[in-house]
């Protein structure tokens, strides 16, 4: 009932909405969307550094010559054509046919989130071990919740997931994980890869364990210096199931994704996502063939890399010049976000009303662990904010920062 703030609902919820809670980005969203306040809290890449024109012209014939169809419902599988254009996608970062990549193993989803929900309803089961780097993408955390399943963190540091803590997770485990989940490359949200020789040991010990891998690759076109590593399904075609999105390297908004898995795999996600959607949209699938077909998406790509490195240089170089020795932050060699580590003691969560105050947002750690870890790092968004923006908001920043270490300093840790 409108304006009813008891619910009256309680009894009636099924079990797993008692363990979702709202992720601390989407809590976030009210307060930092106000102009005053800089938000380096968001994901967004800028849909600004397209050409309304170009697609405007591109949706209007759209429409014109393809209408009716693109208005109907297509198979839940996805448009043979936008399957076989993800392919050619896919193997620009080297999942090609020689990796045994086929149109019929693609599984198009309402972005690569819808994808990460239909693989939970074919391998979940409430009370099931996931694993997952230490911090992991919060969107995951949301659906390993929704899944009732337990998320085991595997811990990383600058070169990405740790193999012996994979060992030592696996070791720890009380039944045999469902599958190890890893964003390898540009990570969200610390903007860490995966390096070569690790990517090598990490699949070595998923095959010995027989675990399957899911790879959530959004980031890996945007590298900023053009040196995009293997994906982990280019190097081993059984045992990895792969997540790819154009969310990222053309529009979030349309919310066109897929799922790339072996036949029987990508079997039961059509199943699963025909119970769910009956199908992905049509008019969006054509729209995206139409702009792998007809635009310079590969130049686009180069466009927000330029424009998001850019914006990374004046982030990190506006960390170095206004904040504490002690904190220190990565360096992401693609994507669009960095990781920042408080001074000791300081706690990202505890301060947010503060930075808040001051006109500045970000995402606190924690939200990037099931298990309440955290609290001295931050995400700081640059693909968003405008460079002049990003300093604003790093001063800002350092501003709230200062003053937590000048308290900490008074009253101790
Ligand atoms: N995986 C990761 C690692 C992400 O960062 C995101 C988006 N922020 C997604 C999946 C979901 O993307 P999509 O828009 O394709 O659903």
């Amino acid at each position: 009932m409108s304006g009813t703030t008891l619910d009256d609902y309680t009894d009636r919820y099924a079990a797993r909405i008692h363990g979702m809670a709202q992720s601390e980005i989407r809590a976030l969203f009210a307060v930092a969307s106000r102009p005053e306040v800089v938000s380096l809290a968001g994901g967004n890449p800028d849909t600004s550094a397209l050409s309304m024109p170009d697609l405007s012209k591109m949706f209007t014939r759209l429409l014109h010559e393809q209408g009716p169809e693109a208005l109907l419902y297509c198979p839940g599988q996805g448009q043979p054509r936008l399957r076989e254009e993800i392919c050619g996608v896919m193997a620009l970062s080297g999942i090609d046919a020689d990796s045994g990549a086929s149109p019929d193993d693609v599984v198009v989803t309402a972005g690569a989130q819808q994808g990460l929900s239909l693989l939970a309803t074919v391998f979940l089961d409430p009370g099931d071990i996931v694993l997952a780097e230490g911090p992991t993408y919060v969107g995951a955390l949301g659906v390993f919740q929704a899944a009732q399943t337990r998320v085991k963190h595997v811990a990383m540091d600058d070169d990405g997931l740790i193999p012996e803590a994979l060992e030592e997770a696996l070791a720890d485990c009380d039944r045999p994980p469902k599958f190890l989940y890893t964003v390898p490359t540009y990570q969200n949200p610390t903007g860490v890869t995966l390096s070569d020789e690790r990517r090598e040991q990490v699949l070595d010990i998923c095959r010995r364990h027989g675990l399957l891998i899911v790879e959530d690759d959004p980031y890996g076109m945007l590298s900023f210096d053009g040196r995009q590593p293997l994906p982990l399904r280019a190097r081993d075609g059984g045992g990895v199931v792969y997540l790819g999105t154009f969310s990222k390297t053309f529009a979030a908004g349309l919310r066109v994704g897929w799922v790339l898995a072996p036949p029987a795999v990508r079997d039961k996600l059509v199943l699963a996502s025909e119970a769910q959607i009956l199908c992905p949209s049509a008019l969006t699938q054509a729209a995206v063939t139409r702009y792998l077909t007809t635009m310079p998406w590969r130049q686009q790509v180069k466009v927000f890399s330029t424009l998001y490195q850019e914006r990374r240089d004046e982030m990190l170089a506006g960390l170095a010049d206004v904040m504490p020795s002690e904190m220190t932050w990565t360096r992401p060699g693609g994507g669009l976000f960095v990781w920042a580590q408080l001074p000791p003691g300081l706690d990202s969560k505890a301060m947010l009303p503060q930075a808040l105050a001051e006109r500045v947002a970000y995402v606190p750690g924690t939200g990037f662990y099931a298990n309440g870890s955290g609290h001295g790092h931050m995400r700081l968004n640059f693909s968003f904010p405008s460079v002049e923006r990003i300093h604003a908001g790093v001063r800002r920043l350092a501003g709230v920062i200062d003053s937590a270490v000048r308290l900490r300093e008074t009253f101790g840790a």
